[in-house]
């Protein structure tokens, strides 16, 4: 009889390297959410998908954003912490714009990390074949990574050779989760993180640590093709609620608008968001509201 293997994957990177796309294409059809129970509070775990005789938890991670910030510092931690989970990591690059100095610090801040470590070369379809072998020779100097796999989570190719090589690596073990785990309430949980996680990116300071996201309405109408989704991100001051808004609002658009995109690529549908700017004064003190947020 053939052994089961199963584990969990961390996918880090720069954003914009194409992680929800690689994610989305691995995931296919067959989404299956699952929302954090309490216990792994803000370890996210975004997808599971099946193979003859493996099932693959990937994670996804806080985006590694601003390799010089304090925020950084904070955010190298997290994505430590669920290293630390993982079975293994994917850190992952792009062949156009490979961003060596940033996946450097993230390595570096990895290095207790026991996990071994695969390098992915993203939208290898816009790079010529040399171009990857000279990105490969670079990071190879960078890390004596495990795997290195060329790919285009766009267009597939390398899709499949990628999920080969994860199941190679993966230790024996159970079927964690049952095929089919997809609930209404994960999906909200997910579609706050999505928000959360654009205002990480987008702001400063003690802002993303004051920011709370809680989704008011979640309709789908399939028939229409149309997700539409209503959330509130609450924050303690006035000031604070201010910067999100932005001069004539640009902020929180550019936040709604990246939010959007991304729940369209991993919902698979057409997505209205619209977002409120809420002040509530230690709202992190707020059990109902973290209860509300998944946080509970
Ligand atoms: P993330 O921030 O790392 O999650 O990146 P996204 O998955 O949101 O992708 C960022 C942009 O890169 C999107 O416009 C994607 O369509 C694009 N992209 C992702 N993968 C590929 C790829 O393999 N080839 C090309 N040409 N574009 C890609
Ligand atoms: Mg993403």
């Amino acid at each position: 009889m053939k052994s089961f293997k199963s584990g969990f994957i961390s996918i880090l990177g720069k954003p914009n390297v194409g992680k929800s796309t690689l994610l989305n294409r691995i995931l296919g059809e067959k989404i299956a959410i699952i929302s954090d129970r309490p216990q792994t509070t803000r370890s996210r775990i975004l997808g599971i998908t099946n193979l003859e005789n493996a099932q693959l938890v990937f994670y996804d991670t806080p985006g590694i954003h601003r390799p010089r910030s304090r925020l950084h510092d904070s955010m190298v931690h997290k994505a430590i912490q669920t290293g630390k989970d993982a079975d293994i990591i994917l850190l992952m690059t792009e062949g156009q714009r490979p961003q060596i100095e940033a996946d450097k610090a993230i390595l570096k801040s990895l290095r207790p990390t026991p996990a071994p470590i695969f390098l992915i070369i993203n939208k290898i379809d816009l790079v010529k074949k040399a171009t990857i072998l000279s990105i490969i020779d670079t990071y190879r100097d960078l890390h004596p990574f495990q795997e290195i796999v060329p790919l285009s989570a766009l267009q597939g190719d390398g899709v499949d050779v990628l999920l080969e090589t994860i199941q190679k690596h993966l230790p024996e073990g159970p079927q964690y989760f049952p095929e089919d785990m997809t609930t209404d309430q994960s999906e909200r949980f997910l579609a706050a993180e999505m928000i959360r996680e654009k205002i990480f990116q987008h702001t400063h300071q003690e802002i993303p640590y004051s920011v709370g996201v809680t989704i008011e309405s979640f309709k789908d109408d399939p028939k229409k093709k149309l997700l539409s989704i209503s959330a509130v991100i609450f924050v303690e001051k006035k000031s604070q609620k201010a910067i999100l808004i932005g001069k004539s609002g640009r902020m929180l658009k550019k936040i709604g608008s990246q939010a959007r995109r991304e729940m369209e690529l991993f919902f698979r549908t057409h997505v209205f968001l619209q977002l409120w700017v809420k002040v509530v004064k230690d709202w992190i003190d707020n059990p109902k509201l973290l209860d509300e947020m998944g946080y509970g």
